[in-house]
């Protein structure tokens, strides 16, 4: 997921950001993580368990570097980061997962970005009218944005991956806990604070209702460009099949917070090319700078060190084929 990072904007109307910005700011320069980074490092260059699994196409992904990654000494690290690739047979079923519950109210919709590393939609967020419950979650999560990231070609561009496969791109619609927490900014920091949810976009036919996005972007195609994007319901963007996977991880630009439960959806939703195309008119850059078109904004893959990644469906973990559910022992599978 991106939250908007601190060198990613500048933008006088986009203050409460900025506010947010300098203070994980603070964060990052005053963490304590430095050691865990570079114990991480070593562990990523090596790969936990090596396997015919880790393809072509995820070491040709992993060249697309985008420069926020170049430096990677910048960033701590732990032992929970994202994103991950999700293997199937190691992921354990869990019954107790139920369905999530979706119920977002598209009036709260406020407006669209872009942040110099992804566009953003925001939502209004000072009450419960969009929130998702149920699932691997305690209480209510507001929805406090949504966004893509997306690779150059169709090849690569998802950050999390399956069984080692690379989508074209990937949706994150991020919610905080307001339960626990009095705002998105304290919420993103600690665990438990935010829960985002993950959808995998694959090429096939074209999708009507994101159109109305794609529609948008050439307004915001420079960075800090925002427009108003009101009466939009980001559940038309969900695939119908209620499965997923889970697992505790973190923000995926820096700070990195370990705050994040994720939420994978098992079907991708599909979209057409041109589409995709639109994505890739976007630009990193500012009015007046040299033109550098927004594309490969994923950060590399992590180690999974000592996580389990729970599925909310049953499964037959050799042939990756789901198992038809015994209506006494799932509820969560259709
Ligand atoms: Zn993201």
């Amino acid at each position: 997921m991106a939250v908007p990072a601190s060198s990613l904007q500048s933008d006088q109307d986009l203050k409460p950001k900025m506010v947010l910005m300098s203070s994980l700011r603070v964060i990052l320069q005053a963490s304590p993580c430095k050691t865990l980074w570079r114990r991480f490092q070593i562990l990523r260059s090596t790969p936990v368990r090596p396997c015919s699994l880790y393809t072509c196409t995820y070491k040709t992904r992993n060249r697309a570097l985008h420069p926020l990654w170049e430096r990677t000494d910048l960033v701590p690290g732990g032992e929970r980061q994202s994103p991950i690739n999700i293997r199937w047979r190691d992921s354990v079923y869990d019954p107790d997962l139920t369905p999530l519950t979706i119920s977002y109210d598209p009036t709260t919709c406020l407006h669209i970005w872009n942040n110099g590393y992804s566009f953003l939609v925001e939502f209004e967020d000072s009450t419960d009218k969009s929130v998702i419950k149920g699932g691997p979650l305690e209480h209510n999560f507001r929805l406090k944005q949504f966004h893509f990231h997306w690779g150059a070609i169709d090849a690569w561009g998802s950050e999390h991956t399956v069984d080692s496969k690379c989508y074209p791109a990937e949706l994150h619609l991020v919610h905080w806990n307001a339960v626990k927490f009095e705002s998105f900014e304290d919420a993103a920091l600690e665990e438990n604070g935010l829960a985002v949810i993950g959808v995998f976009l694959k090429l096939g036919k074209h999708h009507k209702e994101l159109q109305k996005l794609v529609d948008t972007l050439p307004s915001i195609k420079h960075k800090d460009a925002l427009v108003e994007f009101g009466s939009f319901d980001p559940a038309c963007l969900m695939p119908t099949c209620p499965d997923y996977w889970t697992y505790s991880g973190s923000l995926t630009t820096p700070p990195l917070s370990e705050s994040v439960t994720w939420i994978i959806k098992k079907q991708p939703v599909e979209v057409d090319h041109d589409q995709l195309e639109q994505f890739r008119t976007l630009l990193f850059t500012s009015k007046g700078e040299k033109e550098k078109r927004m594309v490969d904004n994923f950060r590399p893959l992590q180690p999974l060190m000592n996580r389990t990644v729970r599925s909310s469906f049953r499964h037959d973990y050799v042939l990756n084929i789901q198992v038809t559910p015994k209506p006494t022992t799932s509820q969560a599978s259709p």
